[in-house]
């Protein structure tokens, strides 16, 4: 058994799927390396990618502290909103999701089938001129429900929680489990950051099984500065439940923006066409707002920076959010003129 199993033994974890297979990218890249794919995609569908292994240590900690209505803070197209609402419902927990509204004159996406599943009178929705106070909304509402003698939980965005952290390190301990069956080691493996979450995990998770291999991590929020305070934070976690020491020499990584489309928003125009043509050459489909943005980075990063060797990316689902792109995707389909 690796450290990695061991750690996240020390929590009452749910049995959602936790391993994945690893396959090479088919297709032609214009980049040197053997580029493999993880696919955190198969480990669900509304339920799937990094998400379903913080959910993991999530759930179980709602369920002990005898929660029975979850808040949850999130964009109305959150994979987490949309994932954790079922798996709560499953276990009789109430969600109660609270949304920045978004400007879609008829629900469309992850937001139509959490409306589906919660009902429309449920969802709660704030203005984006007031979302910088979105968890003071929430917590007044915790309040209230307290009162009316509720146990309310609020769920930031992202699930970004210690109890969601611990659930998030079995994607190190799987990747390691892929290594020993394929008998190779990765010398880059690329991953986004949203919160940052799954991407931090991911490095510590490695710098702990002391994994040489370099963690790539594409910024689609934070800037540089944000997310190497948040990892020296999740260290300092992982130290204290763990008692392993981290030195800085032991996480290797390095960190890249966009190239184009800075904003944290799905790809439009021309994105759409290389999304499309990612799944004709390599049979996998990516969506809008992480993944697909990925490959393109990583195959970018991986010339720019000469890469060699075994390359791996992280698929990490969100395939549901391409319900709400039906017009964009019908764009792409060849014309008859
Ligand atoms: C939520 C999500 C992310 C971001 O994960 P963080 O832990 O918040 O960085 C990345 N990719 C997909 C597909 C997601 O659903």
């Amino acid at each position: 058994m690796n450290i990695l199993n061991e750690l996240t033994g020390k929590f009452p974890q749910e049995d959602y799927p936790k391993e994945s297979r690893i396959h090479p990218i088919a297709g032609t890249h214009p980049v040197k390396g053997t580029w493999y794919i993880k696919r955190e995609d198969e480990l669900g569908f509304f339920t799937a990618g990094g998400k379903i292994r913080k959910w993991r240590t999530l759930v179980p900690s709602l369920v002990s502290k005898g929660v029975d209505t979850a808040l949850l803070i999130g964009s109305s197209q959150s994979n987490n909103v949309l994932g954790l609402s079922l798996l709560l419902i499953e276990k009789g927990i109430r969600p109660l999701p609270i949304l920045l509204n978004s400007k879609d004159p008829l629900p469309r996406g992850n937001r139509l089938f959490l409306e589906l599943t919660v009902g429309s009178r449920q969802l709660l929705f704030v203005e984006r001129e007031e979302w910088h106070r979105v968890e003071e909304i929430a917590l007044s509402l915790q309040r209230k429900l307290s009162a009316e003698g509720c146990k309310a939980e609020v769920i930031p965005e992202g699930s970004y929680l210690t109890e969601a952290f611990f659930g998030a390190l079995t994607l190190a301990a799987d990747i390691l489990r892929n290594e020993v069956e394929r008998g190779c080691s990765f010398n880059h493996i690329f991953i986004e950051a949203g919160t940052g979450l799954q991407a931090i995990a991911l490095i510590l998770g490695l710098a702990a099984a002391s994994h040489p291999g370099s963690v790539s991590v594409l910024l689609l929020a934070d800037k540089e500065e944000i997310f190497l305070e948040k990892l020296e934070k999740w260290r300092l976690v992982l130290e204290e439940v763990s008692g392993i020491r981290l030195c800085s020499s032991s996480m290797h990584f390095s960190l890249f923006r966009p190239r184009t489309q800075k904003a944290f928003k799905p790809i439009s125009g021309k994105g759409w066409e290389g999304l499309v043509s990612f799944a004709q050459s390599s049979g996998v489909w990516t969506d809008p707002v992480y993944s697909s943005r990925l490959f393109a980075e990583a195959f970018s990063e991986g010339k720019t920076k000469e890469m060699e060797g075994d390359i791996l990316v992280i698929h990490s689902g969100g395939l549901s959010s391409l319900f709400g792109f039906e017009k964009e995707l019908r764009a792409c389909l060849p014309s008859c003129d």
